[in-house]
């Protein structure tokens, strides 16, 4: 079955018990047991429930694993998976991770001896340097935010095989529609579902998915315990946001390519970063293991004066964080997604203070282009 037709028909569309085309959202804490000798399939909704299920099964079938998990947030998604490391344990994770990520890592699972590499690893020898005898993990973004650099996952999985690593990828940027890193050898997957699986900017949710049974039952053990499961109406939400992946999808890149185009023709633009131009670096690679170019571009112009102009006059699009929603969302990495790397480190890693992160919506593209055209300032 092709990926768009599963996202419709995936054995969790219809409720088993009424038919309904809508799994119906099982707001309830506890579970009634008619029989003391066989307790029923959902006790307490911590441990399971009906609506979540429906959706862990769906993410499960759509990234081709063994088993999905819900947690109430792209971060409580990875925090929870990385809870399967011990103290002593190294991990290897790449430097332009997202944000909230470095941040767990380095901040709060580094107070519990759990030690972290950061590398370019969109250079495969800097991966390889870094793997010790203690290393059990490494942790890939790709592409990467805010300037799509591109990881060759096949050949970081290639070594990670070597020594016995656990690869987790997040895959919030192309989606299971457009890239399945299980598919190419990696263990498990994470998503910020709050971002285009969701798709409509109202939901904040994450997702994992892992290869084995054994992974699986690890992280089972970890999301029951620390508990930071989705609750059943954001489930619900989830759900329905994945029924129009595909269009929307679809939709967002064919824009995007068009608008990044466009944004290349313009002078006073220094530099277009997407993967779907013929100038990005990587894009091979990309095409090798995603079959889109995805809906996140950034751009650097020429000047700051510029940068400033365009963002306090760009129509059509929120100035926001986030990305994924319908409507597009102009983001200033500085600021925003950057601001607590001090302006150094920023600016080695690229974030400069000309650059822009824009996520393509569902908007026609030439409102869209009208739009930048009246926010772009000729001070040429
Ligand atoms: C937003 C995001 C996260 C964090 O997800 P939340 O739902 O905000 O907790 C993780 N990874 C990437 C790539 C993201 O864009």
């Amino acid at each position: 079955m092709k990926f768009g037709t599963k996202l419709i028909h995936n054995g969790n569309e219809i409720d088993e018990i009424t038919g309904a085309l809508s799994i119906p959202i099982y707001q309830a804490s506890t579970f009634h047991q008619k029989d003391i000798d066989n307790f029923s399939k959902y006790d307490y909704s911590r441990s399971g429930n009906p609506t979540r299920e429906a959706l862990e099964d769906t993410i499960a079938q759509l990234e081709n694993g063994y088993r999905g998990f819900a947690f109430s947030s792209g971060m409580a998604a990875t925090s929870s998976v990385l809870s399967i490391f011990s103290a002593g344990d190294h991990i290897i994770i790449c430097e332009d991770v997202y944000g909230g990520t470095y941040r767990i890592a380095s901040k709060v699972f580094s107070r519990f001896n759990i030690e972290f590499t950061f590398v370019d690893a969109s250079k495969l020898e800097n991966i390889k340097k870094a793997v010790k005898p203690n290393t059990k993990g490494i942790f890939l973004e790709t592409p990467s935010n805010p300037l799509l650099k591109i990881t060759d996952l096949k050949g970081a999985i290639e070594i990670a095989k070597e020594s016995n690593l656990i690869v987790i990828v997040d895959n919030t940027f192309m989606s299971p529609y457009l890239q399945r890193p299980l598919e190419l050898g990696a263990d498990i997957v994470v998503h910020s579902a709050t971002k285009f699986i969701g798709g409509h900017s109202d939901v904040v949710g994450g997702l994992a998915v892992a290869k084995s049974k054994e992974l699986s039952d690890r992280i089972y053990m970890i999301q029951n315990s620390f508990g930071a499961i989705l609750g059943p109406q954001d489930c619900w939400l989830l759900l329905r946001g994945l029924k129009t992946l595909k269009v929307r999808m679809d939709a967002h890149q064919r824009t995007a390519i068009k608008l990044a185009h466009w944004l290349e023709e313009r002078e006073e633009i220094e530099r277009v970063y997407y993967p779907g131009l013929e100038s990005h670096l990587g894009r091979e690679i990309h095409f090798s293991q995603a079959s889109g170019s995805g809906a996140v571009l950034s751009f650097k112009f020429k000047t700051i004066e510029q940068t400033k102009y365009f963002l306090n006059n760009i129509e059509n699009a929120a100035f926001a964080v986030s990305l994924g929603g319908v409507e597009t969302i102009v983001s200033y990495p500085a600021k925003m997604s950057h601001a607590a790397i001090p302006k150094e480190e920023r600016q080695s890693l690229g974030v400069s203070d000309t650059l822009i992160r824009i996520s393509v919506g569902l908007e026609e593209f030439e409102d869209l282009a009208d739009s930048f055209n009246e926010a772009i300032l000729s001070v040429l």
